[in-house]
This record gives C-alpha cells, sequence and structure tokens, in this order.
C-alpha cells in the first residue's frame, strides 16, 4: 500500500487499543525480513533507523530501498530515524525522505527539550514528517544513548501534556521504568504513571525498551492504549546468535544467500511474534 509517516497510523493504534512495533534494521537482510513479517502479518509497521545505521547506509539508499519496497507490499509502512540527537543528521534525514524522525532532547533540561524539539517539528511538519519527542529520560544502553541508573528520569504526566502543545509533536516516547537493553532478571514498571500519562493526554504515546519484557508486561501496557513499542535489542541478538549457528552447523557452506536466508527467516519469526503480541496483526 504505501509508504506514510507514523502519525495517522499511531493515532488509529491509540483508539483501537493494538500498538505497532518499531522495529530496528540494520541492513538489508534484517529489513526484508521485517517487511516480510509485516506483509504476512497483514500489519502495519514502523523500520527504525539509529543514526549509526544511517551514516553507515547514507541518506539516499535507505529512504529509496524502504519506499520501493512499501510500493510492493500492501501495508503502512513508515519509516523513523530512531534517538535523533545530532541535529544535522535529523535535518538531512528530514530532507532525504524519512516518513518519521525522533528528536531525543531527554538529556537537556526541560526548556531547552522544547526548544530544540520544537525547531524540529517546525521543519518537519513543512515536509509532512511526523516527529516523535522523549519527555523524562529512559535508562540503559543502545548505541550512542547510555543512561545510567542515577540519571533516570520518569515522566512528569502534567509535563507530558504540556510539552506537546508547546512543541507539537505527534507522539511522545515517556520514561516509566523500561529501559534499552535487556533487563536483568527484575524490574519495575511504574503503570500508575502511566494510567495518569493517558488519562492527561490525546495523543500517541510510545514506549522504548520493550525487548525482553515479560509478555505479561506487555499485555498490561498495550492495554492502557500505548500506540508504539520499539524492538531493538532483542533483533541484534537474534541477528547474531543465528549467524554465529548457521556457521556453526555449517561449517563447509560458502554460499552466503543460504546464511542470510536463514537469518532473515530467524528474525522474520521474532517481528510476527511481536506483531501478534501487540494485536497489529491484520491491522494493515
Ligand atoms: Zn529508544
Amino acid at each position: 500500500m504505501a509508504y506514510v509517516n507514523t502519525k495517522e497510523m499511531l493515532i488509529k493504534a491509540r483508539e483501537q487499543k493494538y500498538v505497532v512495533g518499531g522495529f530496528n534494521i540494520v541492513n538489508h537482510t534484517s529489513l526484508v525480513a521485517v517487511f516480510e513479517a509485516a506483509k504476512e502479518n497483514r500489519s502495519p509497521v514502523i523500520v527504525q533507523t539509529s543514526q549509526k545505521t544511517v551514516l553507515e547506509l547514507g541518506y539516499k539508499v535507505l529512504p529509496a530501498i524502504i519506499k520501493e519496497l512499501a510500493d510492493e507490499s500492501d501495508v503502512p509502512v513508515a519509516m523513523i530515524l530512531d534517538h535523533g540527537t545530532n541535529t544535522e543528521i535529523i535535518k538531512n534525514c528530514i530532507l532525504s525522505g524519512w516518513s518519521s524522525v525522533m528528536i531525543d532532547g531527554s538529556s537537556y533540561p526541560y526548556e531547552e527539550n522544547i526548544k530544540i524539539t520544537k525547531k524540529i517539528v517546525e521543519l518537519a511538519h513543512s515536509k509532512n514528517v511526523s516527529v516523535e519527542g522523549e519527555l523524562g529520560h529512559i535508562g540503559g544502553k543502545e548505541e550512542h544513548i547510555s543512561v545510567d541508573s542515577s540519571e533516570v528520569l520518569l515522566t512528569d504526566p502534567e509535563k507530558a501534556v504540556e510539552f506537546q502543545k508547546k512543541t507539537g509533536i505527534d507522539s511522545l516516547a515517556v520514561a516509566i521504568g523500561t529501559k534499552h537493553g535487556f533487563y536483568d532478571s527484575k524490574y519495575e514498571l511504574d503503570f500508575n504513571r502511566l494510567g495518569k500519562i493517558m488519562d492527561l493526554t490525546d495523543f500517541p504515546i510510545v514506549i522504548h525498551g520493550c525487548s525482553g519484557l515479560a509478555e505479561k508486561d506487555l499485555k498490561r501496557l498495550i492495554s492502557f492504549g500505548v500506540s508504539k513499542m520499539n524492538i531493538s535489542t532483542e533483533i541484534k541478538h537474534i541477528y547474531i546468535d543465528s549467524c554465529r549457528q548457521y556457521i556453526e552447523d555449517h561449517p563447509d557452506e560458502y554460499e552466503p544467500v543460504k546464511k542470510i536466508s536463514f537469518v532473515q527467516q530467524q528474525v522474520k519469526d521474532l517481528v510476527k511474534k511481536y506483531m501478534d503480541i501487540f494485536g497489529s496483526t491484520n491491522k494493515a
């Protein structure tokens, strides 16, 4: 169907209480896996690219491939820059064909976060690009984002409303106890805080750091009406683990396509599993 931005997709998800997955891709192999999953599950999908992936693959190739694959598929596909912290990279993505960007100003003081986020929103909206902001400070480590547990700042529900009003963002990533990377055995999610955020807001809410959360917690988060959940760490792990497994199981195989197909299948199965849990299957 269509290459779209995340705005309508996430509003619809909030209204109908399912979640659209934001799945991080690193190359053509994982990208195709995510697309195949979306097509087979008839699910809307958000393809996420980190700043690192953008710099590695460049501003032209990624949107060209993703738009082409989106045209061929008949499900809604959005593409977002994940955790944009570098204004130059964010602007280049907006001008190069990304349908959505995240501006992560969460390491700045509140007023400064508003200021830099608002600026990005103005440029993005003039190009029909939707924007995700972040308020509070999500913990953990993922590529260039590293937030120590002492620096974690949970999102103030009332500030969330004000932040959206002042910046004009289309969706907001909130900190309620999830973190980037895998979890230690125990973690604590602040469902009361999320409940307050959901009561006060009417725009799409995003949860980062969903790799490795228990299924019952994912289901509970979904029941609140959050619109988007991000899966990155788990995709990276299954990617590397399945590469290793294939090579160990086939030490004499030198046809790269066979390994690529195996890895793609493992990544696709993982993405499809999340689409089923998120309730986005058959929502295309
Ligand atoms: Zn994140």
